[in-house]
């Protein structure tokens, strides 16, 4: 299965040689989830590999899926299993998800070319401030890669901000891996510590969990004050668990580069059908070459984009635009239908807003109610007038409620979560 391991030259392909490529693994897929899977055994009866026309003809596999017949989806004799890990489920309990040493090889190789993208090499130092325990892949998965590149790990995960700080002065890390919320933080406290960051070893900052860019590709404001704080680069991935399969910005901090040979990308509408390149939908991935629980056009329920351009950096790979919602988490308030990352970015991009929260409730049938709690930074500001911009932002005016900072962070900042908790939905 790991031919993928010698294919650097596809990521620079062109079209019809990444088709042709791309069309050979999808049957490769194909045959083994249905040998190897009783999911797909099952689902797949009727399909014949080598007579598969058009990828919208095979059938979606669900999140709720995977997690209520989670069994039923593992491809491999326990002897195989290298590792096991939960990824926070739709169903109320986590979903289990199982690697061989192969899908670990594959995840080194697939993070080794997205830090190969971003400018990592043998000769950089990589902290990672994700954790590499507590059942969560990406620790592990950004250790394997910056190995894989040649370069040095330095597993401080979840220390303190000082401990962090420490860390950065002794061992000159280059780069810094991390949530882009918390490379705010951390960044912010060294530097009030005295701490000179932009004149510090570290170039480049891997940013996981939160986006960095809008639907226009602008970089959001967070983006804009990382690169200030910490005097570096700010590149954004996304990954899942499920899919073992991470879209990395390349040096031109332009979408996330997908690996040709590692996975194909669809974006589908409401209806499961495949949306134009540009226009957003749900993300759903088929990764190629995964041994332990293979997945085919599996739905993320992430909400992106796709751009087909080649890029500047000489990669004619597809990119994944950001994350710009959960489908979950669509609202519709009066009429108008947005995701919380909206009213996020809108709320970062006021200096007078310290920490917040958004809080949704049913409101009738067919509409929801947004409430905003926040606290003020040091320049407050008149509530209406906050009202007034956040209206023509969103275009629908939230409630809002002022709280004192630390009851913000007590609800934002849970040590049962690693990302903020900004969103808390209590709809029906
Ligand atoms: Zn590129």
């Amino acid at each position: 299965m790991n031919d993928f391991s010698r294919s650097d030259a596809i990521e620079f392909a062109t079209p019809d040689e990444v088709r042709a490529e791309q069309e050979r693994l999808l049957r490769q897929h194909i045959r083994y989830c249905k040998e190897h899977s009783p999911f797909y055994g099952e689902r797949l009866s009727d399909v014949d590999p080598e007579a598969i026309q058009t990828l919208a003809s095979l059938p979606l596999t669900h999140k709720m899926e995977v997690s209520i017949r989670n069994s039923e989806f593992v491809a491999v004799d326990s002897i195989e299993v290298a590792d096991i890990v939960f990824s926070s489920g739709t169903t109320g309990w986590p979903t289990k998800i199982i690697y061989t040493q192969g899908d670990l090889e594959r995840l080194a190789y697939n993070e080794e070319r997205a830090f190969n993208a971003c400018g990592i090499t043998a000769s950089d130092i990589v902290l990672l401030t994700c954790t590499m325990d507590r059942c969560f892949i990406a620790g592990l998965a950004y250790f394997l890669g910056a190995r894989a590149v040649g370069a040095a790990a330095i597993r401080n995960g979840h220390g303190t901000l000082e401990g962090h700080g420490e860390v950065i002065k002794h061992a000159n890390p280059t780069t810094v891996v991390g949530v882009p919320s918390f490379l705010r933080k951390l960044g912010n406290h060294l530097g009030a510590r005295g701490m000179d960051l932009p004149a510090a070893s570290i170039d480049k900052l891997v940013c996981i969990g939160e986006p960095l860019r809008a639907a226009s590709m602008q970089s959001l404001p967070i983006a804009v004050e990382l690169e200030e704080i910490w005097g570096a680069k700010a590149y954004s991935t996304y990954a899942s668990s499920e899919t073992v399969t991470t879209f990395c910005e390349c040096t031109e901090q332009a979408g996330g580069h997908l690996h040709p040979a590692l996975g194909l990308v669809e974006i589908i509408d409401e209806e499961g059908q495949p949306v134009p390149d540009g226009e957003s939908g749900e993300v759903v991935v088929t990764p190629f070459g995964t041994e332990g629980m293979p997945l085919l056009r599996y739905r993320t329920g992430d909400i992106s984009f796709v751009n087909r351009e080649p890029c500047g950096c000489g990669r004619t790979s597809l990119r994944l635009g950001p994350i710009i919602g959960r489908k979950q988490q669509l609202l519709k308030v009066r009429g108008t239908s947005l995701y919380p990352q909206a009213v996020f970015s809108a709320l970062d991009e006021m200096p007078e807003v310290g920490e917040y929260y958004l809080e949704v409730h049913s409101d009738g049938d067919l509409s929801d109610r947004m409430v905003v709690h926040l606290s003020f930074s040091s320049r407050p500001v008149e509530v209406d007038e906050l009202l007034r911009r956040l209206q023509a932002r969103l275009r629908v005016k939230p409630e809002v409620i002022v709280e004192p900072e630390a009851d913000i962070r007590r609800v934002v900042f849970t040590p049962e979560s690693r990302k903020p908790v900004r969103f808390i939905d209590l709809r029906s």
